[in-house]
C-alpha cells in the first residue's frame, strides 16, 4: 500500500499507544543529589478531555523526557483522538509540553498537555523551565515531487471521502489531499442526520413523504432562492444514497424531524449517535481497506488547466512541493465558515460571531476555482446555527429541538417555534435580552439522543432534578419557569402549540426530571454560496460553460440550499453529490 503521510503522522504511527499501567517508581536518582536533570522514573498524570479523563504515563530518564504516551478513548474520533495520539511524539522530540494543540481539537490538545503536566509535577520538574529541544536534524530543502493519478481529490471531508470510495470502486487511481493532520473536515462535527425521501427506511417505520415534498420544503426553506434543478437532483438521488451508505456499513436507521421539514425524514444512526463522526469513522475504513491514497497535511494550492481543462493541481505540506498530474479534479474542500475575513467580505455583519467550523473551512476551493474562471453563486448566503454554546462554539444539534426541546428567553418564557429554519431561529435568539436564550430538555430527551452525552461530559449543561430548581441555576424566575414548561407539555397533550404554531418536534413531552438547560447564541455554521456546478456536479464557468475536468461536490458548491439550508440537507449534499461527482468524472474518463 503507499500511503503518504506527511512527517508528523509518521511519528505518531511510531508512538507506542499502550493503554497505561499503575505508575511505577523506578527511581535511580536523585535530581537534588547529582547533576540528573530529572528523578528517572515512571509517572501518571490525569486531566479532564472532551468525553472524559486523559491519561498520561511518562517516562523520564536522568536527563530527557523518554517516552510519552497517552489513553484517552472518549475523545471525539478523528477530532480529540488526532491530538491524543499526535501530541505525545511531538512533547517527546521537542522535550517540553509547550507544543502547538491540533487546531479544532482545542480543548482534547490543552487536556491532554494538562495530563503531561500533571505526570512531570508529580516528578518534581517545573514545567515551565522546560527548554524546547532544538530540531535535531538540521532543516532541511523542501523536495519537489511529482505524482500521476487519474483524479485527484482535493478535500478530505464527506464529499471527498464519498467521491473518492466511489471512484476506487470504478477501478480508478485515485489521492484524496488534506490539508490538515485528519479527515472529516466539517462533515465529522455534524451531529444530526440526512435527509432522504421516499427511502426503505421510512417505509419499514410508516413514515409517509415523497421527493416533491422534499424539493418543496429544500426551496422553502432556502427562500425558493435555490437552484431548483440542484435540489430535485438531491431529492431524487437521496433515498439510493441511504441504501448505498448502508451498502457500505453504514446504515442510518432512525428517522426524525429537522427543522423546516413537513415529514420526518431527518436519517440518523440507532441511538441518536452524531451522523458526523458515524460516517467519517465508516469512510475512513473504507479508504484504508480500499487503499484509497490519503495524503494528510497536504495543501492544495493551485489548480492545473491544459487548453481550458483541469489536469491536477500543485499541492504543499511542510517538506514537499508537489506537483499531481491528473485526468480530472473533484474540489471538495468544503465551505469558508472559519475564514472571518472572507465572510464579512460578503456579510460585514457577521464580524466577530463565534462559528461551528472545522479550522480548515477557509474557502479554498472557491479561490483556486475561480483563479481558473468558476462562477461563483450565493456568496453571501450565510447561515447561522441558533444553538451554539459560546464559549467552545459547540453546536447543539437541530435533534435535541426535533426530539421536542424548547428555547426560553431570561425571562423563562418561549419566544418562537423552535423549528422554523434556522435563520429565522437565529433572529428571533438575537431579539431576545442579551441577544441568547437557553435551550431546555429532560432526561427522557437526553435517553433518546445520546449526542447530548458529550454536551453534559463537556460541562456545558445546566442541570437539575425540578424545574424549580433548574430555574435557580440559571437566574430565571422559578414560576414562569415553571408555567412555560407546564404550557408546553398541555400543548404536545393537545397537538396544538397555541402560543407559537409549532406543529413538528412535539411527540415527547419535558417532564421526566432531571431537567437540562445550555445558554447558546448564534453562531456562523453553513456557507451556502460557493462554486455553481450543474446537476452532474460539472463546475461553471462565468460564461455559463463547463470547466472541462473540473468537478464539485459539498459545502464549496452554492446554489443547492438557496439563501438558507435546513438540518439535514448538508450530509445528502455531500453524499449525493459527492457520488454524482465521482460518476461525472468517471464517464468524462472514458
Ligand atoms: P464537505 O462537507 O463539503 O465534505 P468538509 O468541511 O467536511 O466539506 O470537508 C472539506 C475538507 O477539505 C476539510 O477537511 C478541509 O480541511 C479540506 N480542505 C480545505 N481546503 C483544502 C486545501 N486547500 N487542500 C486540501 N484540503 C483542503
Amino acid at each position: 500500500m503507499k500511503k503518504i503521510f506527511a512527517l508528523l503522522m509518521i511519528a505518531v504511527m511510531t508512538l507506542s499507544l499502550a493503554a497505561c499501567g499503575k505508575t511505577k517508581d523506578e527511581t535511580t536518582t536523585n535530581p537534588e543529589t547529582t547533576n540528573a536533570k530529572f528523578k528517572a522514573g515512571t509517572y501518571e498524570g490525569t486531566a479532564k478531555g472532551f468525553g472524559g479523563d486523559i491519561v498520561a504515563t511518562v517516562k523520564l530518564s536522568d536527563d530527557k523526557i523518554e517516552d510519552i504516551t497517552v489513553v484517552g478513548d472518549s475523545e471525539t474520533e478523528n477530532i480529540g483522538s488526532v491530538a491524543v495520539e499526535t501530541l505525545p511524539a511531538l512533547m517527546v522530540q521537542k522535550q517540553t509540553v509547550d507544543v502547538d494543540g491540533v487546531s479544532g481539537a482545542t480543548v482534547s490538545s490543552d487536556a491532554v498537555k494538562a495530563a503531561v503536566t500533571n505526570a512531570l509535577e508529580s516528578a518534581g520538574v517545573d514545567v515551565s523551565a522546560l527548554v524546547p529541544a532544538e530540531a535535531e536534524e538540521a532543516e532541511t530543502a523542501k523536495t519537489e515531487e511529482t505524482l500521476d493519478y487519474d483524479v485527484v481529490v482535493i478535500g478530505g471531508g464527506g464529499a471527498g471521502m464519498t467521491s473518492a470510495i466511489e471512484l476506487k470502486n470504478a477501478g480508478l487511481n485515485v489521492v484524496i489531499l488534506e490539508k490538515m493532520p485528519m479527515l472529516g473536515g466539517n462533515s465529522v462535527k455534524a451531529t444530526g442526520g440526512m435527509n432522504a425521501a421516499e427511502t426503505k427506511v421510512q417505509e419499514k417505520l410508516g413514515i409517509k413523504d415523497s421527493v416533491e415534498q422534499f424539493v418543496q420544503d429544500t426551496m422553502t426553506g432556502g427562500h425558493n432562492l435555490n437552484n431548483i434543478d440542484l435540489v430535485r437532483t438531491l431529492a431524487e438521488n437521496s433515498a439510493d444514497a441511504i441504501d448505498w451508505l448502508e451498502s457500505i456499513g453504514a446504515p442510518l436507521s432512525e428517522v426524525t424531524f429537522s427543522g423546516g421539514a413537513t415529514n420526518k425524514r431527518c436519517h440518523r444512526p440507532e441511538g441518536g449517535a452524531a451522523v458526523g463522526s458515524y460516517l467519517v469513522d465508516v469512510f475512513s475504513k473504507d479508504l484504508d481497506k480500499l487503499d484509497i491514497d490519503v495524503m494528510l497535511n497536504t495543501k492544495a494550492t493551485e489548480l492545473m488547466m491544459d487548453n481550458g481543462k483541469a489536469v491536477g493541481v500543485k499541492a504543499e505540506s511542510d517538506s514537499t512541493d508537489y506537483t499531481i498530474n491528473a485526468k480530472a479534479v473533484i474540489l471538495a474542500t468544503g465551505g469558508f465558515g472559519a475564514n472571518e475575513e472572507l465572510y464579512t467580505k460578503y456579510r460585514p455583519e457577521l464580524a466577530g460571531y463565534v462559528t461551528t467550523n472545522a479550522p480548515g473551512a477557509t474557502g479554498d476551493g472557491i479561490v483556486m476555482a475561480e483563479a481558473v474562471g468558476a462562477n461563483l453563486v450565493d456568496m453571501e448566503q450565510i447561515q447561522t446555527h441558533p444553538t451554539v454554546e459560546q464559549t467552545t462554539s459547540i453546536m447543539i444539534t437541530e435533534g435535541v429541538r426535533g426530539e421536542g426541546a424548547i428555547l426560553v428567553n431570561q425571562s423563562g418564557k418561549r419566544f418562537t417555534d423552535e423549528l422554523l429554519t434556522r435563520d429565522v431561529v437565529s433572529d428571533a435568539i438575537v431579539k431576545q435580552e442579551g441577544n441568547y436564550a437557553y435551550i431546555v430538555f429532560d432526561q427522557a430527551l437526553r435517553d433518546r439522543l445520546s449526542a447530548i452525552d458529550s454536551y453534559v461530559e463537556n460541562g456545558i449543561t445546566v442541570q437539575a432534578d425540578t424545574i424549580e430548581e433548574l430555574a435557580g441555576l440559571i437566574n430565571v424566575d422559578s414560576a414562569t419557569l415553571a408555567e412555560t414548561l407546564s404550557t408546553w407539555n398541555k400543548a404536545v397533550e393537545a397537538k396544538k402549540d397555541a402560543e407559537f404554531d409549532r406543529t413538528t418536534g412535539m411527540d415527547y413531552d419535558l417532564t421526566t426530571g432531571p431537567y437540562y438547560a445550555i445558554k447558546i447564541a448564534p453562531g456562523v455554521h453553513h456557507t451556502m454560496g460557493g462554486l455553481e456546478i450543474d446537476t452532474q456536479a460539472e463546475v461553471m464557468n462565468t460564461e455559463g460553460n463547463v470547466i472541462s475536468g473540473l468537478f464539485a461536490a459539498g459545502e464549496v458548491t452554492g446554489g443547492i440550499h438557496g439563501g438558507n439550508r435546513i438540518g439535514g440537507n448538508a450530509v445528502a449534499d455531500i453524499v449525493v453529490f459527492g457520488r454524482i461527482a465521482a460518476a461525472s468524472a468517471i464517464d468524462y474518463l472514458k
